[in-house]
């Protein structure tokens, strides 16, 4: 039988500064949303302001989960501890696999002009949160791009039902990224694994999920999702928005900062092991 999600819950997200200044907005990661297993944050960034942005994000640590940087306009340049260097320019993504430590840096490669993206934090399982770092990056040409009636996917991670494969792998959360542009009043029925967490976040526009009261979201805000094994989303304006679910890892989480961990002994670990310059040093 056909279940198809339903908003949940809708916040607004909250701004503010990272970094060295950055100016955010906090989407999942607030007090009042502060996860959805598997993702542990998410922020968005739109900026043609420098002094919103310019000072960047100067060397800091990371240990337990995966930081995935896309972006929509600008350049961001990151170096870390391990010697990897590379620039995430528009339609890029960065899929950064933390594991046991990297120490690294977020900088604007741009001096003025448009700054546009996201972050997310997603969750690694216990298993797996001391492996060795590693990166996924990906050009935004090397992204597929599934195109339907009235609406284009950019399928960044996991597979729609017509077959269109992300270019990111990931088999812990077995995640879906997906970027859909959408015209006005057509519709985009798909189906999303059930039992996995699930969220929509707007970025252009406004939509509405299924044909149920109450089912708006608008520019700069995030719907979570009922389960359910399909979705039907309707463009009421022109709409640009992230369609984002993962399986949840249902284990004990314990946060220190750019730490996640299961236990508090693993953040002081973590802090330890940090300040004992077990993380290499950024370069
Ligand atoms: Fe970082």
């Amino acid at each position: 039988m056909k279940i198809i999600r339903q908003v949940q819950v809708v916040f607004a997200g909250q701004p503010i500064s990272e970094g060295a200044g950055v100016q955010l907005s906090r989407v999942i990661g607030t007090p009042q949303f502060n996860m959805l297993d598997p993702f542990l944050l998410f922020d968005a960034f739109s900026s043609d302001q420098p002094q919103d942005y310019i000072a960047g994000f100067p060397p800091h640590p990371h240990r337990g989960f995966e930081t995935v940087t896309y972006m929509l306009a600008g350049k961001m340049r990151h170096q870390d501890s391990a010697g990897h260097e590379g620039t995430i320019e528009a339609g890029g993504v960065q899929w950064m696999t933390a594991g046991k430590g990297i120490i690294h840096s977020e900088m604007p490669e741009q001096q003025d002009g448009l700054l546009a993206g996201f972050q997310l934090w997603v969750n690694l399982p216990k298993s797996h949160k001391m492996i060795e770092p590693a990166y996924q990056e990906k050009n935004g040409n090397e992204i597929a791009v599934e195109s339907r009636d009235g609406l284009k996917i950019r399928v960044i991670a996991g597979q729609t039902q017509n077959g269109t494969t992300g270019i990111i792998n990931n088999t812990f959360v077995e995640p879906i990224y997906w970027d859909i542009q959408q015209q006005p009043d057509t519709l985009f029925v798909e189906s999303i694994t059930a039992g996995h967490n699930g969220f929509v976040y707007v970025y252009e526009g406004e939509i509405k999920l299924s044909e149920g009261a109450n089912q708006r979201v608008s520019k700069g805000q995030v719907a979570v999702l009922t389960d359910g094994d399909s979705i039907e989303i309707r463009a009421l304006n022109g709409a640009k928005y992230l369609l984002i679910a993962g399986r949840p890892l249902d284990e004990p989480i314990a946060r220190g900062g750019p730490f996640v961990m299961n236990t508090r002994e693993e953040i002081n670990q973590a802090i330890a092991d940090y300040q004992m310059g077990r993380f290499g040093t950024q370069n």
